[in-house]
């Protein structure tokens, strides 16, 4: 097991940790970026607004704990996403979105949101999005356990993704125990939201990511009070990736194409109706490894 600080930033105007990419661990499967977003009481006004940005080789996947965000995107789709809902947006070869705080009093708000590289078979596929507003629910040793992304306690969720992935939130309301089966072929990390939990006996506390690698068949999890966590794991992804701003890609060429494109107005479509700027995309610095998003 692996402790690995998450890095404090600032997305929207909103404080997040992100616990995915930093120099310690760059992915888990084919998840390759992990923000914890609040939780914060925001002042009316100062919500989240990230407004219209590029993606491609990747996909978005946004798990709302508290409040709600509007996305808009370059497809046309308009969706509000409330508590317990997914958003899961498949970028493949380009699509543009904008994600702001949908009350203009702005409050609580809550999130995670991932991204999962695609494999190159389907990094080039067009661009979709999918709302889910409901996600499979178990109520396990004291835990209620979301399922978000493929199989746990014999439930399936419904999120399409294209490699082999799982993706839990658990939470216990009170003191708690459970032992989560796992898949001995993939690896997984563990990271705590609120209130502290012992993972194999290891205390850990909120914005921690905690990296169990693989061979395991189940977890130990614990905890004395109120908590909550995600689970994420996967098959090893077994592709070098380059994880730059917004895109992942292979090349260096491909992020140079792609910056030029969408500060040329190109190639990504153009997302209406949000409140905030467009972003202009930076300059690529010389990518010869993979780089964190910074
Ligand atoms: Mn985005």
């Amino acid at each position: 097991m692996e402790r690995i600080d998450t890095r404090g930033a600032d997305v929207g105007g909103i404080p997040i940790h992100r616990a995915m990419p930093t120099s310690g661990r760059r992915m888990v499967g084919a998840w390759c970026f992990l923000d914890h977003a609040g939780p914060v009481d925001a002042a009316p006004g100062h919500g989240l607004h990230v407004g219209p940005h590029p993606h491609i080789g990747l996909q978005t996947f946004t798990w709302m704990i508290e409040g709600e965000i509007m996305h808009r995107d370059s497809l046309g789709y308009e969706q509000l996403i409330r508590p317990g809902q997914v958003n899961l947006m498949t970028a493949g070869r380009g699509i543009a979105h904008s994600e702001d705080e949908a009350s203009p009093a702005a409050g609580r708000l809550h999130a995670v949101q991932l991204w999962i590289a695609l494999p190159e078979a389907e990094r080039h596929r067009p661009p979709a999005f999918q709302h889910y507003p409901k996600l499979p629910l178990v109520d396990e040793g004291g835990f209620h356990v979301t399922v978000l992304v493929g199989e746990a306690f014999g439930k399936q969720a419904a999120p399409e993704v294209y490699s082999p992935l799982v993706g839990m939130d658990l939470t216990a309301g009170d003191a708690a125990g459970l032992s989560v089966p796992l898949q001995p072929g993939f690896e997984y990390a563990v990271l705590v939201l609120s209130g502290e939990a012992r993972i194999e006996g290891e205390v850990l506390e909120p914005d921690t990511l905690l990296y169990l690698g693989s061979g395991r068949e189940q977890l130990d999890l614990q905890c004395g009070a109120a908590c909550r966590l995600v689970l994420i794991g996967g098959e090893p992804f077994g592709e070098e990736i380059l994880l730059w701003w917004n895109f992942v890609a292979r090349h260096p060429e491909e992020m140079e194409q792609a910056t030029a494109a969408w500060n040329e107005h190109r190639h990504f479509g153009e997302v209406k109706g949000s409140p905030s700027a467009r972003l202009v995309a930076p300059d690529v610095p010389a990518l010869r490894q993979p780089q964190p998003f910074s």
